[in-house]
């Protein structure tokens, strides 16, 4: 009996150590890019942008060489990261660099294939078997079916033909097909997509695929008239990949509202933390896209508390409470923590205080004060005890504060 708990409690320490060290580091990342038919200048320090702000992450970029030079140095150390993400499109790696890659992904490495990266290497077996589908670089039926989506079933199509194609630029809508993988979970069944390219007819082996998510090529954009996969993993070996086809960034293109697109940009965290780790436990953001409007994050970034607070000071009950949920999960995320509580007591008192928050916005936050505010809100509090509209939840929120009185 003394054995087993000496066990357990052994157990339980190696348990607490081990998920320590998990909380206090970060998954390495790599970009992989250097060419692509897209602006890849452009796009790879977002993608790294989008994985660092998630802190996460810490993530490098390595390039190859200039398409038509010598590739034989290319040969990163894959063994050291977590996730690789493919940003790449171009010339053949060295055969040691492609055995080097299928080993990393057979032993567990996670894989990002983002947009066109699935037109890279139609000759190479293992990286179309590790991206499911791909499309152009001459992929026909020798390179397997198409697959999407009709009458809500997924279909494995055979018929003769090219791989990869899409219509004109435009939002369209994404559509779940699993809503309780970890990368979806807790996403809208549908939400609108900024601009961009829909991508179409892929084909590829798709063994050990699954559609997350998939976008209808309406015909009147020069689609095909299917539900096309927009979002799915594949597992290689140990390896786990999620392929998302969104994000276009285009040469010359001064604006890249795919990669602006707050679905894009929480899919591909969520994807990468999957892919890096089996998990997901990124929340989602409080102004994700729904299927009546577009959400664009400027500099690609989600909202500040800043932002959030501002929006809480215009709430009334008829309003969405979005905003009030997110700052409701990160005081219940803060709690036992003083230092930080107290920082979102500050902006709070703020709300209280303001000439233009409405009165639902400080009914709100004297309830939420009345289980976290400390000494520091107190003397605020008593200034309002004779406001006509606010009375009766200040003396609660005080009585709360201040048992003993
Ligand atoms: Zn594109």
């Amino acid at each position: 009996m003394k054995k087993n708990i000496l066990i357990i409690s052994l157990l339980v320490s190696v348990l607490a150590i081990f998920s320590n060290c998990k909380e206090q580091r970060a998954y390495k990342a790599l970009i992989i890019t250097g060419q692509n038919n897209h602006n890849w200048q452009a796009s790879s320090p977002v993608l790294k942008q989008l994985l660092d702000q998630t802190k996460l992450f810490t993530t490098d970029i390595t390039e190859t060489p200039a398409p038509g030079k010598d590739m034989s140095t290319f040969n990163p150390e894959f063994a050291k990261y977590d996730v690789v993400v493919l940003d790449y499109t171009g010339d053949a790696w060295p055969e040691k660099t492609k055995t080097a890659f299928v080993d990393y992904v057979k032993n567990g490495g996670g894989v990002v294939v983002y947009h066109a990266a699935d037109n890279a290497f139609t000759d190479w077996k293992e990286y179309n078997e590790m991206i499911g589908l791909g499309g152009w670089g001459g992929r026909t039926e020798k390179d397997g079916p198409y697959v999407y989506f009709k009458d809500g079933k997924q279909v494995s199509d055979s018929t003769p033909g090219n791989g990869g194609s899409h219509g004109a630029r435009h939002e369209f809508k994404v559509q779940l097909r699993n809503t309780e993988h970890p990368i979806t979970k807790g996403l809208p069944s549908k939400w609108l997509h900024a601009e961009d390219e829909l991508y179409s007819q892929l084909r590829g082996p798709a063994k050990n695929m699954e559609i997350l998510a998939t976008a209808f090529a309406d015909t009147s954009k020069g689609g095909t008239g299917r539900d096309e996969p927009a979002l799915f993993t594949i597992t290689y070996g140990k390896g786990r990949i999620f392929h998302t086809t969104l994000g276009h960034c285009g040469n010359g293109d001064k604006n890249f509202p795919a990669m602006e697109c707050a679905g894009f940009i929480t899919t591909f965290q969520r994807g990468t933390e999957w892919a890096a780790s089996s998990v997901v436990t990124q929340s989602v953001p409080v102004d994700f896209p729904n299927s009546a409007s577009v959400v664009q994050w400027p500099e690609y970034k989600p909202l500040s508390l800043d932002e959030i607070v501002s929006e809480i000071e215009k709430y009334d009950v008829s309003k969405s409470r979005k905003y009030i949920y997110d700052l409701q999960n990160r005081l219940r995320s803060a709690d036992g923590n003083p230092e930080v509580l107290l920082s979102y007591e500050k902006l709070m008192v703020k709300i209280l205080e303001s000439n233009i928050a409405t009165i639902d916005a400080k009914k709100f936050v004297l309830r939420e004060l009345s289980w976290m505010g400390s000494d520091y809100c107190i003397s605020k509090l008593k200034k309002l005890e004779t406001s006509d509209d606010l009375k009766d939840e200040v003396k609660f929120a005080l009585t709360r504060l201040q048992p003993s009185k």
